[in-house]
């Protein structure tokens, strides 16, 4: 048989998606694993937004939709824009899909034709990587030390842009780093943008989830020359604890929307009628579930980076967001944990998986080879076991 395509056997599966899977079949079989792998809130979906998918059933909206969402949820994301981010978006500029990591392939493929370069900061989110090679772009890392708190300069940025730079793909706050950038070191990053003439795809999905009293500044708010080269993605999975309803949004000016939504009435048809139907309840529902969600995970990610830090030869900085943290286990490198030589982040979750019974995600994928990603989307109870692991586990 002919070989298959080249771009499609070249893609690696979501090493999130697979300790996740592997962690939750090792729990299925009875093994006492705990999983720090995906980050997805272990909260349930509040109940008045599943009582409006119950109430959209009974209803009967269960038909198709316009291709790029209801006009309900185009302006539920509108106001929710406004009030969260002082934006100013019209419903035509709004395209809801299935996830906001369906968000980032779309926002791609109305922006990128094969060989434009895509400008991606390290450490970054696998799926990003992936998704530039699948619509035929080429990814251009750039890589932010830990030192720098894992964040790229505005002259990193200027340094790597090329005649053949189409855009660049920003995650705040970011996942696995939990960094955030201030407004400032955005708006220093937009006036590159600006300068060069490069879109921005702004993936911004963990805005609500923010500690230390820090606020969200959203790249679409730091001039209109900004806002018309951005396309801000969100969605409801993390904010809502909605991950398997399967709604993000994007929000961009109305060209792009409309080579967006003419994508997506050939691709998915329309998004899930039931689960937009769910997102309008979410985003116009009351907020204090994202403000109760907020303060556990703030509560995790004190306890998570004080653990990490009292024990020797592993540390992680402070992130104030998102739900990740990255450790840094450079001082295992070279050493032998029962009976496993740890030359890489893999080595070491995977002996952490198979003797520690702990399930991390290693962060080569992320483009940081000696970090390993702990998702502290969990109970407390499951980190302090986590963290009472990890440490008999580096006893050797
Ligand atoms: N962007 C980032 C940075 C993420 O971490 C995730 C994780 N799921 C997504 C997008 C995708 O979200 P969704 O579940 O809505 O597809
Ligand atoms: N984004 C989450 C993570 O990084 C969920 C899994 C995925 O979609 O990759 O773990």
């Amino acid at each position: 048989m002919k070989e298959l395509a080249q771009i499609a056997s070249a893609v690696q599966a979501s090493s999130t998606m697979a300790i996740d899977a592997l962690a939750k079949q090792m729990k299925a079989e009875g093994v006492d694993v705990v999983g720090f792998g995906a980050g997805e809130p272990d909260f349930n979906t509040p109940d008045h937004i599943k009582a409006a998918a119950v109430q959209a059933i009974d209803d009967n909206v269960t038909r198709y939709t316009p291709a790029s969402g209801t006009v309900a949820l185009k302006q539920a994301v509108c106001q929710r824009m406004k009030e969260d981010c002082g934006l100013d978006y019209k419903p035509s500029q709004v395209v809801v899909t299935s996830g906001a990591k369906h968000c980032v392939y779309i926002a791609l493929r109305a922006l990128v034709d094969p060989g434009d370069e895509v400008i991606l900061p390290a450490p970054f989110w696998v799926s990003y990587l992936e998704l530039i090679k699948m619509v035929g772009g080429v990814p251009v890392v750039v890589t932010a030390q830990e030192s720098a708190g894992f964040k790229m300069t505005a002259e990193q940025l200027a340094a790597a842009i090329t005649p053949r730079t189409k855009a660049l793909i920003l995650n705040n706050p970011s996942n696995p780093t939990g960094m955030v950038y201030s407004q400032e070191e955005l708006a220093a990053i937009a006036r590159v943008c600006v300068e060069r003439d490069i879109y921005v795809i702004s993936d911004e999905i963990y805005y609500g989830l923010l500690y230390d009293g820090v606020k969200s500044v959203s790249f679409a708010s730091l001039g209109e020359d900004v806002k018309e080269r951005t396309i801000l993605i969100n969605g409801v999975s993390k904010s809502y604890a909605m991950t398997g309803w399967r709604i993000g949004y994007l929000l961009s000016n109305e060209k792009i929307a409309k080579v967006m939504g003419n994508f997506l009435s050939h691709s998915t048809g329309s998004p899930s009628s039931v689960s937009q139907a769910a997102s309008v309840a979410a985003l116009n529902g009351p907020q204090d579930c994202v403000e109760e969600m907020r303060r556990a995970f703030e509560e995790r990610r004190n306890y998570i980076v004080s653990r990490v830090n009292a024990i020797d030869g592993v540390s992680c900085i402070k992130p104030q967001g998102a739900f990740y943290i990255m450790m840094n286990m450079e001082k295992q490198l070279g050493r032998t944990l029962h009976g496993e030589l740890i030359k890489t982040g893999d080595d070491f979750s995977a002996a952490l998986l198979k003797h520690g019974l702990v399930a991390t995600v290693p962060c080569s994928g992320f483009g940081a080879p000696s970090f390993v990603r702990w998702s502290y989307a969990t109970n407390m109870e499951n980190i302090k076991k986590g963290m009472d692991r990890l440490e008999e586990f580096l006893k050797g």
